[in-house]
């Protein structure tokens, strides 16, 4: 067998490990953040998924923005991200995170309109709010993005 397949095998063992151990923070400006509560919590167990919470930036690979990014918090929550760990990653959870939501600029003169704005986001998670299932289908797509794979659930029906 020649090195390079050996180099390749073990990349990829290093990818699949980096998706499956990500440990989180997260914002809750929203109630977005219920949802995400409930997916912490003991019916949704996300441990399982190897996801485990952080209070603090410099022991976190992932960053989940659940609710709305008002233009006073960018600096704050820019702050968060250039602390975590390299390589890092965001899901944005819901609408206000998505885009603004019902507090759009057009409707909202304090709201950025989305926390792409902010940070790059690697996952979209839509719903206002999204149900705790819809915030997992997203986890499972950026574990799959991570390691290579598309594992989405929409992507197994
Ligand atoms: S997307 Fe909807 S549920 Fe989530 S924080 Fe905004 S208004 Fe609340």
């Amino acid at each position: 067998m020649s090195g390079s397949f050996y180099l390749s095998t073990l990349g990829r063992v290093l990818k699949w490990a980096e998706s499956r151990s990500l440990w989180y923070m997260s914002t809750g400006s929203g109630c977005c953040a219920d949802e995400m509560l409930n997916l912490a919590g003991s019916k949704y167990d996300l441990e399982r998924y190897g996801c485990l919470p952080q209070v603090d930036p410099r022991q976190s690979d992932l960053l989940i923005i659940c609710g709305i990014v008002s233009y006073k918090a960018m600096p704050y929550l820019r702050n968060l991200y250039d602390q975590m760990l390299t390589p890092k990653y965001v899901l944005a959870v819901g609408a206000c995170a998505n885009s603004g939501g019902p507090f759009s600029p057009k409707k909202s003169y304090s709201v950025v309109p989305g926390a792409g704005e902010v940070v790059p986001v690697d996952v979209y998670v839509p719903g206002c709010p999204p149900r705790p299932e819809a915030i997992m289908n997203g986890l499972i797509a950026l574990q799959g993005k991570i390691s290579g794979k598309n594992t989405s659930i929409s992507a197994l029906e």
